[in-house]
């Protein structure tokens, strides 16, 4: 396992896994040429599928480097991204977290499945609490996160959640917003 230092606007893509829907792909290489566009980094959960695919390969067309990062059990079933820069295959879902984690300079969601969200609510609650200060951004063009949001915002009228923590979450609906909003003094 390589772990080459990423260095600069380096931005970890959460997105989906499955829908092979052309308006969610094309969703996903708007993002891909977006960073690319501004020279950044895309770090991915290095598969091939769906629109996690989609965003590594339009980072790549766009002249940007990729960094996957995939569980060995997963290489086959999310076809891991064997054209990424840098491929980390790893032994666990905690362990591909972390290193993508460690990788990025950003937090950018896009529309995805319950997977998506895992990760998604992992930096999100760690970065309320203090655990880190990098953008935590969904990108929701067509309101597929509103039901969450919803209730989200519930939580915190009924006292289980604090404005605060929803304060740290930046939603947004045009991909140069979320890219505006991931953008950070190079490290
Ligand atoms: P989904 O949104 O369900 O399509 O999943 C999107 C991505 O999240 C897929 O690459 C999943 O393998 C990944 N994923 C799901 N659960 C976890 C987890 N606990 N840790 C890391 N990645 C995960």
């Amino acid at each position: 396992m390589s772990a080459e230092e990423t260095t600069g606007n380096a931005v970890c893509v959460y997105c989906a896994s499955g829908p092979v829907d052309q308006r969610y792909l094309a969703l996903a290489a708007e993002v891909g040429t977006g960073i690319a566009k501004r020279g950044w980094t895309l770090v991915s959960g290095g598969g091939r599928v769906s629109m996690m695919g989609e965003v590594a390969r339009a980072t790549r067309a766009g002249g940007a480097r990729t960094v996957g990062v995939i569980p060995r059990a997963l290489v086959d079933r999310e076809v891991a991204d064997d054209d990424a820069d840098e491929l980390l295959v790893v032994d666990t879902m905690r362990e591909r977290k972390g290193l993508m984690d460690a990788h990025a300079s950003a937090f950018l969601t896009l529309p995805g499945g319950i997977g998506t969200c895992e990760e998604l609510f992992e930096v999100w609650t760690s970065r309320y609490i203090g655990m880190h200060d990098k953008p935590v951004v969904i990108l929701d063009p067509d309101d597929h996160y509103r039901g969450m949001l919803e209730w989200v915002r519930g939580l915190v009228a009924d006292g289980f959640a604090s404005q605060r923590s929803l304060d740290s979450l930046v939603v947004v609906t045009d991909v140069e917003s979320a890219l505006d909003a991931c953008a950070v003094p190079a490290r």
